[in-house]
């Protein structure tokens, strides 16, 4: 046997591994082919050959059991490994209801090798190991509780147990609320206001994201229309006031979603330039070509597109010239750590400039003291968001928050003193 890396040459006739072995990896042919068999000498059967392209040795390194069957090369063969390490680290990620059907599927693997071998008698059942208790156990209450999770999410859409927050983004040149960004919360029926972080990942891997993603959309452009429709003629906003909207790589892939915005705009009456969609630099890489084919269909409809959490995914910069993106949004964790972290002020500086030179508006978000408010100011940003201004409030908070707004903040001068 040569073995290097992860790849193994093998002889024809070498046992690759027997029955009863530990299993620490799986194989890939590439080339060449094996035979899997079990028992020995005259009771010695075989269960069927693997060639170039086929996997072999996967289901004991699934749940760390012992090979079930021998893996003879039949001529020269080079095989990849797969270790243990790199499955697990996948297996590990992988949804809970994925895993515990690959842990059903394996056991009930085992239990037809084991009466097949119990049948003929051949081999000790002990060489057939199922999950142990404990595996069991913590995949079943992951399990439970991931589709306990899915089921109230599916039954809380068809109810529209859903309310939108609204958080206002500030015009740092003249002090004036210029939009609002629309935050989801889960109003359920016992625990009361869920964030968005506790069931929008399962939304995502459900699916059930479709359907609260237009619910989220249609939501935010109705409120829009209110707000605007509550504030005196003449006012700074009126026309202007825009609503922003997260939305995921799984809305941007459903070839519906085009469509959709088209009724959304006609249904609300909302100006397609008061509606932008915010989606952040690691969902837009996980697709990029369909991401970017459909948020250039909307922008050519007038919507803009915002990159939220900018500078903490992907980092080449060429994306920015390959999207259609209008606004760059500074995520908070670089505006957290502004006080006395040279690096992060650079980095926000850089985000800013990189915005005027592409003609690009830029929000920095999580800006929490009349410190970090000031700063960015003084840096350039275009709009400041953040619990300083307001923490994300109901729809009669906010329209009150834009119909009072003006007064309020031109109380604070340090913020309305123009330094360059
Ligand atoms: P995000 O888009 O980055 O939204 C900003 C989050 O930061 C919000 O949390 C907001 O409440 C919080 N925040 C705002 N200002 C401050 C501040 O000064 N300090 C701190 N520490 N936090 C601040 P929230 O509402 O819990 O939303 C969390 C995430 O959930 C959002 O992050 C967004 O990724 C996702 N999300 C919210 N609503 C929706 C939605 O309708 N659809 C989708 N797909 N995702 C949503
Ligand atoms: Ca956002
Ligand atoms: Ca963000």
């Amino acid at each position: 046997m040569n073995e290097r890396l992860n790849q193994l040459i093998v002889e024809p006739g070498t046992e690759i591994f027997t029955e009863g072995d530990f299993g620490d990896c799986a194989y890939i042919v590439e080339r060449g082919s094996v035979e899997v068999s079990i028992g020995r000498g005259a009771d010695r059967m075989v269960l069927s050959r693997r060639q170039a392209g086929e996997v072999f040795g996967e289901v004991a390194i699934i749940d760390s059991g012992p090979r079930t069957a021998t893996v003879t090369a039949l001529e020269p063969c080079e095989l990849l490994m797969i270790n243990a390490e790199q499955l697990h680290r996948r297996l590990d990620d992988c949804d809970p209801i994925l895993r515990m059907c690959l842990h059903v599927l394996i056991d009930r693997f085992r239990d037809m090798i084991r009466s097949r071998l119990v049948e003929s008698s051949r081999i000790s059942t002990d060489l057939v190991v199922g999950l142990s208790k404990e595996q069991h156990q913590t995949s079943y209450e992951q399990v439970v509780g991931a589709l306990r999770l899915e089921h109230e999410l599916a039954e809380a859409i068809r109810e529209e147990d859903f309310e939108l927050h609204y958080q206002p983004m500030i015009d740092l040149a003249n002090g004036c609320i210029a939009g609002f960004e629309a935050l989801v919360r889960w109003r359920h029926r016992e625990r009361g206001l869920i964030p968005p972080m506790l069931f929008i990942p399962a939304a995502e891997t459900s699916g059930l994201i479709a359907p609260l993603g237009r619910w989220c959309l249609r939501e935010a452009c109705h409120a829009q229309r209110r707000f605007v429709g509550a504030l005196p003629d003449g006012h700074p906003s009126k026309d202007s006031l825009f609503i922003s909207v997260n939305v995921t790589s799984r809305d941007l892939a459903d070839d519906q979603f085009v469509p959709f915005i088209d009724s959304l705009l006609e249904d609300s009456g909302i100006a397609p330039h008061n509606l932008k969609l915010e989606i952040t630099e690691t969902l837009l890489m996980q697709d990029p070509e369909i991401a970017c084919e459909t948020l250039n269909r909307c922008r050519v409809k007038g919507l803009s597109i915002a990159i939220d959490d900018f500078g903490t995914g992907y980092s080449s910069l060429s994306y920015l010239h390959r999207f259609p993106i209008d606004t760059l949004k500074i995520d908070r964790s670089f505006v957290a750590a502004m006080a006395g972290d040279e690096t992060n002020r650079e980095i926000i500086r850089t985000i800013i400039g990189l915005g005027r030179q592409l003609n690009k508006p830029v929000v920095a978000e999580g800006i929490e003291d009349r410190g970090q408010a000031a700063a960015i100011r003084e840096m350039g940003a275009t709009y400041g968001q953040g619990y300083y201004f307001s923490k994300p409030c109901d729809e009669s908070n906010a329209a009150s928050l834009l119909r009072h707004w003006d007064t309020d903040f031109l109380h604070r001068p340090d913020l309305m003193v123009r330094t360059g």
